[in-house]
């Protein structure tokens, strides 16, 4: 199956130049959203992770049922302000200004702690660079990065720690 031919690309959103990869349509098929998972799952098995990371909110979407299909837990990790208990926050540069990722702080304790991050894409590595920086303070142990989509021309790949990085479809 060809996941490519089922993101649709929306020019000039969220604003002039970008060029939006829209996984919605992707994520309708019954075929292609299973087929995802499946490859996710077969590219990340011998990572092992204990837990899967995903980012809101289309971490969500690829991060929780790859983890049901590993034996895995899931770990949100979310914008300020909507995690309930006590979190460690860090702040990540955007293209303009700064925005900050949460995760639970008792969510991640070594030792039994291998941790694949997710995340429907992956464009410049800013989002992703920030929550294995999360990852890494908590002394858990960053076993690789999962994306559906890559977008190679922003070079994120080259910001991310050395550990394992696999992407579905690359543009
Ligand atoms: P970055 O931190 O630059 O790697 O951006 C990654 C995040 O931004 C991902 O969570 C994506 O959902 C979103 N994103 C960035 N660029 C695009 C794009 N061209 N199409 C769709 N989503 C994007």
């Amino acid at each position: 199956m060809d996941i490519q031919t089922l993101i649709r690309e929306i020019p000039d959103f969220p604003k002039p130049g970008i060029q939006f990869k829209d996984i919605t349509t992707l994520l309708r098929d019954p075929a292609g959203l299973s087929y995802t998972i499946d490859l996710l799952a077969e590219k990340v098995s011998e990572l092992a992770p204990d837990f899967v990371i995903g980012m809101e909110s289309r971490g969500f979407i690829f991060g929780a049922p790859l983890a049901y299909k590993l034996g895995a837990g899931f770990i949100p990790v979310r914008k300020p302000g909507k995690l309930p208990a006590a979190v460690h926050s860090i702040e990540y540069e955007l293209e303009y200004g700064m925005d900050r990722l949460e995760v639970h702080q008792d969510a991640l304790h070594p030792p039994d702690c291998k941790i694949l991050i997710v995340d429907d894409l992956i464009a410049t590595g800013g989002t992703a660079t920030a929550t294995a920086k999360l990852v890494q303070q908590s002394g858990c142990n960053l076993v690789g990065f999962a994306f559906v989509i890559e977008l190679k021309d922003l070079g994120g790949r080259e910001r991310l720690p050395a550990v394992p990085i696999i992407s579905l479809v690359q543009y």
